[in-house]
């Protein structure tokens, strides 16, 4: 008899033992008894042993195994992330994988893909671009991890489906993450034109589960030879992975912000050195955490210097002051006129503002009372066209009060700016414009961006105005003018990576002015022009700011020079909450590398009903860190034991 060790989706860092047979391969899909239920686990160990022993058998062997590479990076996420391994294998997997029935997934007959075949939009690469494709080209088959820095409107993608196209000649596959903001149709499209004859598949979270399925089983199979996905893709089997791309790799959308809370982008990494192939990771404003890696002599260097149109330059600069030049109704008399010029120019113009809604405060002019959720900590936006309030953390509405909860007084009027705002205001001042206004609130499907690309080839629109959600990725070519609002809370935020967000984003959306001919503007309404990060983005100097971060993050010894794990605890009761936090900080630190700061609410504290607290352990030793996160764990799971409360730990986190 054999005792076969299985992962189950329980969340306990443990491997449950049943009796059978014969071994079975690792990464077995198995149906197994537990508690009072059957379900599914997946075998991933196994010891021989003819000892009476009172385990219960398995009761189901399925046909699925789980792919060596794959299982290898479950159990160094599980590990790094310390989080239970059976339910960090059921992250990993599609949902069909998790349920104890047959899955009947049927091949399409193998189609006979030429890669060469039908290609049409080859673009001729300029001498940077081919420079660094012939470089890269030089390493398929090593682990080879690349920075690639290119400013926006360089031709990155370009260099991606280059190398692509190289790596499908080796009869390898590709992958290609993307932020899910980022995989438009119009992506799409380029890939698809690119590669008309390839089994391209996406994988993200808004695909059905059948269709993962699909892409995840075909990429196993070796039958896809790209896949397009976000964060989530980074745990696809391939038969033969050849080239790993990460795109926009400083985005925030590659670390999950709940249960397994892995970054993609790290975990890509260590993917690419088991695959053995090369990596890009790119951006037009890397992150600090990979231009230090990079320092430290662990990625190569690639950089894009020029736009690729060989006509199109970066665009310039201006700022401008909101205390000299009133903006009481949100926009300057300088961003109205600039607006009104590009309007007579039959050219196109966005204004930034990342901010959904109407206005963000809905407030008591008598007593100062502010509209919070009910279920969370933070305020309820107006939202004008629906004509209610809205939480934009856990989505619930409410009809707008019209009496004040704590005075009664019936003066409640709506503060600050949001996209409906300004689009009402623009409409006043400009009534000739043609206003477009896109945010989640707007764009519900694939349909409405088709429809959108079609107004503005069609020179329907004249003035866009929209939140991140149009800062990425898009190339619309008579845009000529950007106008960012409200970008001033970046500098006051808590968190000590808000600048370095900020740089990113306005660099983001200001890289969609003047792709094409003609040299585009980017206004920054700011009420406080003379902050540093404005003097490095009126000069395009990427590198100075990065160089002035880095050197504070040194001195107060803040990440990439320092290792942070956050212990998350939430729970009906704040007292529990922070009586849990409490017990972990009183355990004995032996080491002077570890520090363990006092607990505290989180800056959310309240969050769809449920009460928050954090505890920030860092430490200069990433070893000693997770050996004290595993006496914590131990303590926690163990010793504590602590009830009506459930925490998590989070390492490298993001959210502080
Ligand atoms: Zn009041
Ligand atoms: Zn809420």
């Amino acid at each position: 008899m054999y005792i076969l060790n299985v992962a189950i989706d329980v969340p306990l860092y443990k491997l449950f033992s049943y009796n059978h047979v014969s071994k079975l391969a690792i990464g077995t899909r198995v149906k197994v008894h537990f508690a009072t239920k059957e379900v599914v686990g997946f075998v991933l160990g196994y010891e021989q042993d003819n000892a009476l022993h009172n385990l219960k058998p398995i009761l189901e062997v399925y046909p699925e195994i789980l792919d060596s590479e794959v299982l290898q990076l479950i159990r160094f996420c599980s590990q790094y992330y310390h989080y239970p391994i059976g339910q960090t294998v059921m992250q990993a997997v599609p949902k069909y994988y998790r349920q104890t029935e047959i899955i009947n997934y049927k091949f399409k007959q193998p189609r006979n893909v030429i890669v060469g075949e039908n290609i049409v939009n080859v673009v001729i690469l300029n001498k940077e671009q081919q420079y660094i494709v012939n470089n890269i080209s030089q390493h398929f088959n090593e682990f080879y991890p690349s920075l690639l820095y290119g400013i926006t409107g360089s031709g990155k993608t370009e260099v991606y489906m280059e190398l692509i196209y190289n790596c499908l000649l080796n009869d390898q596959q590709a992958l290609v993450m993307v932020p899910e903001i980022n995989l438009t149709p119009q992506l799409l499209e380029r890939f698809i034109n690119r590669f008309p004859t390839v089994n391209i598949k996406i994988m993200t979270s808004q695909v059905t589960n059948r269709e993962r399925l699909k892409a995840y089983v075909e990429a196993e199979a070796g039958e896809a030879n790209i896949i397009i996905g976000t964060r989530l893709s980074i745990f696809t089997p391939f038969k033969n992975l050849g080239l790993i791309i990460v795109d926009e790799e400083h985005d925030l959308s590659f670390k999950q912000n709940d249960n397994l809370r892995y970054h993609a982008r790290d975990l890509a990494v260590f993917r690419a050195r088991i695959a053995n192939c090369p990596l890009v990771l790119g951006s037009a404003t890397p992150s600090i955490e990979t231009l230090y890696n990079y320092q430290q002599g662990k990625y190569h260097y690639y950089k894009l210097s020029n736009r690729a149109n060989t006509n199109a330059v970066l665009p310039t600069i201006k700022i401008v002051d909101t205390n000299i030049y009133s903006d009481k109704a949100g926009l300057t008399s300088v961003a109205l006129e600039m607006l009104n010029e590009c309007l007579k120019n039959n050219e196109l113009s966005l204004v930034f503002i990342n901010r959904r809604g109407y206005a963000p405060i809905v407030c008591c002019n008598d007593c100062g009372y502010v509209v919070t959720c009910a279920n969370c900590s933070v305020n309820m936006v107006y939202h004008s066209v629906t004509r209610d309030l809205k939480c934009h953390h856990c989505g619930v509405s409410n009809d707008i009060p019209k009496y004040c909860p704590q005075c009664n007084s019936t003066n409640l009027s709506a503060v600050g700016l949001g996209t409906q705002k300004i689009e009402e205001l623009l409409k006043k001042q400009l009534p000739h414009a043609r206003v477009y206004r896109i945010d989640q609130d707007t764009l519900v499907s694939k349909k409405s961006w088709i429809e959108l690309y079609k107004k503005i080839n069609n020179h329907e629109i004249d003035i866009l105005i929209g939140t991140q959600i149009l800062a990425k990725g898009h190339d619309f070519a008579n845009l000529t003018l950007v106008i960012c609002l409200a970008i001033d809370n970046g500098l006051y935020s808590h968190d000590f990576r808000s600048s370095e967000y900020l740089y990113a984003q306005l660099t983001q959306v200001s890289g969609r002015a003047g792709r094409s001919d003609k040299k585009g503007t980017v206004l920054l309404q700011t009420s406080n022009p003379n902050h540093p990060i404005y003097h490095y983005l009126f000069n395009n100097d990427f590198n100075g700011f990065v160089n002035e971060i880095l050197a504070k993050r040194y001195v107060l010894q803040l990440p990439p020079y320092t290792y942070y794990a956050m212990l998350r605890v939430s729970g009906k009761s704040m007292n529990k909450v922070m009586d849990c936090l409490y017990q972990v900080a009183a355990i004995h630190v032996n080491d002077k590398d570890i520090v363990v700061y006092p607990p505290l609410p989180a800056i959310i504290q309240r969050l769809k009903n449920k009460e928050r607290g954090q505890l920030l352990i860092t430490s200069i030793n990433r070893d000693k860190l997770h050996r004290y996160i595993d006496l914590i764990q131990f303590q926690l799971q163990h010793k504590i034991k602590p009830k009506q409360v459930s925490w998590l730990i989070d390492v490298d986190p993001f959210e502080l």
